[in-house]
């Protein structure tokens, strides 16, 4: 089959690949000059399957309603007279009612568990070579609210086999030891090796 994919990025570039791989004649296309020049281009890199910590989460409402007052927030809303972005929107808070949270973490983490394999996987057919490190994930909480409402997502990734371990702010430093300065205002943290 003759299949053009509309995106450069990594869901684009993986997707034509996978599709190449299967045998279908594909094309990729971009408004771009080259290849991921948007979001792919400068993300944090990471690729953690115990990040799988939904947006959309009982938390996330209020903090939402936060965020729309403050100059200095992580995201921008702009609404606008779109029926598309309503219902976009509305399909969000649908989904942080807390009865949603166990089903979309489990959802996320088999998808990053996928992810993390079919990486590897192209990773050794390509021979691609780039500084990539396995060291875990550390996270470290200042916020004793914080990190007590985190545990709730880490004990539920617990039960779908994610070894994310609780930490006290020692075992913190004992591993990550450029944090020690900070000792006496963390609370604690999680670590999960991947
Ligand atoms: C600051 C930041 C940090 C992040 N850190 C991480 C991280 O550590 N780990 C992680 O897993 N994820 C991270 N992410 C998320 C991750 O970067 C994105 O989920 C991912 O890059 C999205 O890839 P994509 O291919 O869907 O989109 P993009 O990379 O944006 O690709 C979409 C492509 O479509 C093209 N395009 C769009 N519209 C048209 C059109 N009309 N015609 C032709 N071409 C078009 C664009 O030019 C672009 O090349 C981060 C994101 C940000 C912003």
């Amino acid at each position: 089959m003759k299949v053009a994919v509309l995106g450069s990025g990594i869901i684009g570039t993986a997707t034509a690949w996978w599709l190449a791989q299967a045998g279908h004649e594909v094309v990729v296309v971009d408004r771009e000059s080259g290849p991921a020049q948007e979001t792919s281009r400068a993300n944090g890199g990471q690729i953690s399957v115990s990040y799988s910590e939904p947006w959309a989460n009982p938390r996330m409402p209020l903090r939402l309603l936060k965020w729309l007052l403050s100059d200095n927030a992580p995201i921008s809303f702009r609404p606008r007279m779109d029926m598309r972005q309503w219902a976009w929107g509305f399909a969000f808070l649908r989904e942080c009612l807390p009865s949603r949270l166990a089903p979309n973490i489990r959802a996320m983490v088999a998808l990053s568990e996928y992810s993390l394999a079919t990486l590897k996987q192209m990773r050794a057919e390509l021979g691609i070579e780039y500084h990539h490190l396995e060291r875990g994930i550390l996270n470290f909480y200042q916020d004793p609210a914080e990190f007590d409402l985190s545990q709730d997502a880490a004990d539920l990734m617990r039960d779908f086999g994610v070894d994310r371990r609780v930490l006290t702010a020692d075992e913190v430093i004992q591993i990550e030891p450029a944090l020690a300065p900070a000792r006496a205002s963390i609370v604690g943290g999680d670590y999960t090796a991947e």
